[in-house]
């Protein structure tokens, strides 16, 4: 036995949850976004003041030393 379903109502019901489905993914994709700049933001950029190296480590530090020449170098700050 069949239950009688308006056509109207199933049409709204579609409706809301592709609402519903659109909204969640754009939320999931900005909070991916957000995790992602936020893990790019945490390297640390430095110079070396001995060979003019360029070099980034990974994490937040105020430290580290130059893979080319050892010269420990401070963190570039912009
Ligand atoms: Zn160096």
């Amino acid at each position: 036995m069949q239950i009688p379903v308006d056509l109207g109502a199933f049409l709204a019901f579609l409706a809301g949850l592709a609402a519903v489905i659109l909204f969640g993914l754009q939320a999931w994709y900005d909070r991916r976004d957000v995790l992602l700049s936020d893990h790019r933001r945490i390297n640390s950029a430095f110079s070396c003041v001995r060979c003019s190296l360029t070099y980034v480590r990974p994490r937040r530090r105020e430290e580290a030393v130059c893979p080319r020449c050892g010269w420990n170098n401070v963190r570039l700050k912009f």
